[in-house]
């Protein structure tokens, strides 16, 4: 709502960083074993670029073994676009992620593991391909019940 206050503010990668100083981490490596599966979060412009998502989301599951999450205009949970997500096991990033490199066509997207830590999984262990756009990681749980 225009000029309302926010509950809350978007928390940006620096906010991030700030929730999660080193000292406050797993000081142990983590096994990339707890990697249950990948999200890739694409995200558009509902008024303008939906046909070049519509375009990924189609070669992508002519492509590779994904689950497409369902289509969201409005923006919901974390997220502060319009986007959906694909699902994948840990054996399609080596050539997914790469497909995506090179034909996500000039859409911001979130690659993130999903360990079972929501919060963290989004805001601290993922990456980007295009801008990095904020996330509301307070609507994230800590952990997955
Ligand atoms: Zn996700």
């Amino acid at each position: 709502m225009r000029g309302a206050p926010r509950p809350y503010e978007p928390h940006t990668a620096s906010a991030a960083a700030a929730l999660y100083q080193p000292s406050a981490m797993e000081t142990s490596p983590q096994d990339i074993g707890l990697i249950r599966v990948y999200h890739a979060h694409v995200y558009y412009d509902p008024a303008t670029t939906r046909p070049d998502a519509a375009a990924v989301r189609e070669q992508v599951c002519a492509r590779f073994p994904v689950q497409a999450g369902r289509w969201h205009d409005v923006p919901v949970g974390p997220h502060t676009q319009a986007m959906y997500q694909l699902v994948f096991a840990p054996d399609t990033f080596s050539t997914l992620v790469p497909w995506l490199m090179l034909n996500r066509r000039g859409l911001d997207v979130l690659i993130h593991p999903d360990t079972g830590f929501p919060r963290r999984d989004h805001l601290v262990h993922g990456f980007w391909l295009g801008r990095q756009l904020p996330l509301r990681g307070e609507r994230l749980p800590e952990q997955e019940d």
